[in-house]
């Protein structure tokens, strides 16, 4: 490792300690852009890679609502602001007890990266709070987002910072905010991504980020002459980004074999189809429910709960490609060495981060078609960015239309991220691509307006 890049580490360690996945996160992109800084010495002289790892602005703020019982309850939300050298920020709001800050700069760090990537004006940004929707009631749901906006509208605009969904934020809970932002703004703006289609929204926004995984997965696929029709594959998570993998799986006739939650595994070798997938939908969506009910349904499919041993069995399955769809970390050096041992030959990241450094080492090392998640599932900000330009507009574009777009903007993410790893000596090396393809963007920004 460079000097430079380990006296930035030494120091961001320093400012930041107790944030482990930031630290994680920006090391990793920081050791690949070491031969980019070392070519041009303007990022250096402009302390580019000093600024790129100090968000512009972090926003915290007490959130109280009162629960069905009547009793206040306090949360904490947050607004990472990192980066907008590019275009107005934008990044999802996570509800989940785990978020902190450490969580929500990781997430706004490589969001900076991907929306650059996705060859749209995005700057990037990250935020939440460390409510647990789960076992909520709809009108607690409602009264947590509107407490919640009744902070945060004040830091957003169409023009200035536009969140979307994440873990724990959907359709429901973007309804909620919107309608809030709308109430105290007095403006019907496109303030919010991930909208119903009837107020904003855009077709394919919900699709947007399994289908881009998928579409993505196929063009590393195509680089060895091969697709994605008859393979097996396994996917982590049951919530947005892997409901529409599956979907898309299944259409493009890939046999998805597993799904998850944070309580365990089912198994159906016979394949995930989607009379099965709607079961799930209407499981997820609507009653909310776990995903163990799937192998009560369909007797042929093994539920395994979550044992902390230090590999998750899933990862350990026989298939062809492997989509983890749900949570950081979820895949340990272990885990890639079992994927690794039973024959996987492509991994396409659905979820953020879902890889450990170790795990990243063994898919290098074995070659694998590893596609990490700043660029595989960068297809859900794109078209967040396409329903931006929509809501300016005051139009709709058709299904097709969209579909036709992501198509396009996941082909050209492929071949710029293919072509960084191959201009800096290392082909094929998808993380080293897209570190640097999504960075220069940036960082020539940065350089350009100077705000030093
Ligand atoms: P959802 O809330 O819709 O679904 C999340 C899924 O992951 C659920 O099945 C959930 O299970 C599971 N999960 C969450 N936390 C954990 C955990 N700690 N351990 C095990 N399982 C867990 O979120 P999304 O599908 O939107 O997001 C999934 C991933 O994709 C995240 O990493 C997100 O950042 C990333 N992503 C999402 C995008 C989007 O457009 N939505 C865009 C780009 C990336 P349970 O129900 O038990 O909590």
């Amino acid at each position: 490792m460079s000097n430079n890049v380990k006296s930035i580490l030494n120091d961001l360690e320093a400012r930041n300690s107790g944030e482990p996945e930031f630290l994680q996160a920006v090391s990793e992109v920081l050791t690949s852009l070491e031969p980019v800084v070392e070519r041009y010495p303007k990022y250096q002289e402009m302390k580019v890679l000093e600024r790129l790892v100090e968000p512009e602005r972090v926003i915290m703020f007490r959130v109280s609502w009162t629960d069905d019982n009547g009793e206040i309850q306090v949360n904490r939300g947050y607004r990472v602001q990192m980066n907008s050298a590019i275009g107005p920020y934008k990044g999802g709001l996570r509800f989940h007890p785990s978020v902190y800050l450490g969580l929500l700069k990781f997430l706004a760090f490589e969001q900076v990266i991907k929306n650059s990537l996705t060859t749209l004006p995005m700057g990037g940004a990250k935020g939440g709070a460390d409510f647990d929707p789960k076992g909520k009631s709809d009108g607690e749901v409602r009264r947590f987002c509107q407490a919640f906006m009744t902070e945060l509208y004040r830091h957003i605009g169409q023009f200035t910072d536009v969140p979307a969904g994440d873990i724990g934020v959907g359709g429901r809970e973007i309804g909620f905010l919107f309608g809030q932002y709308k109430r105290i703004a007095n403006q019907f703006t496109g303030v919010l991504t991930g909208k119903g289609l009837n107020w904003g929204g855009s077709e394919i926004r919900p699709e947007a980020t399994g289908y881009g995984a998928v579409y993505f997965a196929q063009e590393m696929l195509a680089t060895r002459a091969e697709n994605l029709q008859g393979k097996t594959c396994l996917v982590s998570g049951s919530g947005n980004v892997a409901q529409y993998t599956v979907e898309k799986l299944i259409e493009l006739g890939a046999k998805p074999l597993t799904m998850s939650d944070s309580d365990g595994f089912v198994h159906d070798p016979d394949g995930i189809d989607t009379e099965k997938l709607d079961f799930v939908m209407e499981l997820k969506n609507v009653r909310r429910g776990r995903i163990r009910e799937y192998a009560e349904r369909f007797p042929g499919a093994s539920f395994t709960p979550v044992k902390d041993e230090g590999f998750n069995p899933l990862w350990a399955i026989p298939a062809d490609c492997a989509f983890p769809s749900a949570t950081q970390n979820e895949i340990n050096g272990a885990d890639a060495r079992s994927l690794v041992t039973n024959g996987v030959k492509l991994v396409a990241e659905g979820a953020n981060m879902p890889t450990t450094p170790e795990g990243v080492d063994r898919f290098l090392e074995a070659k694998l078609l590893y596609g990490p998640g700043k660029a595989a599932n960068a297809g859900g900000v794109a078209v967040s960015g396409l329903e931006m330009t929509q809501d300016i507009e005051h139009l709709s574009w058709t299904r097709e239309q969209v579909d036709n777009k992501l198509r396009q903007i996941m082909h050209a993410i492929h071949t710029n991220v293919r072509a960084a790893a191959e201009e800096y000596n290392r082909p094929g090396d998808y993380v080293l691509g897209a570190n640097i393809a999504g960075f220069v963007k940036v960082a020539d920004a940065m350089v350009d307006e100077s705000t030093v």
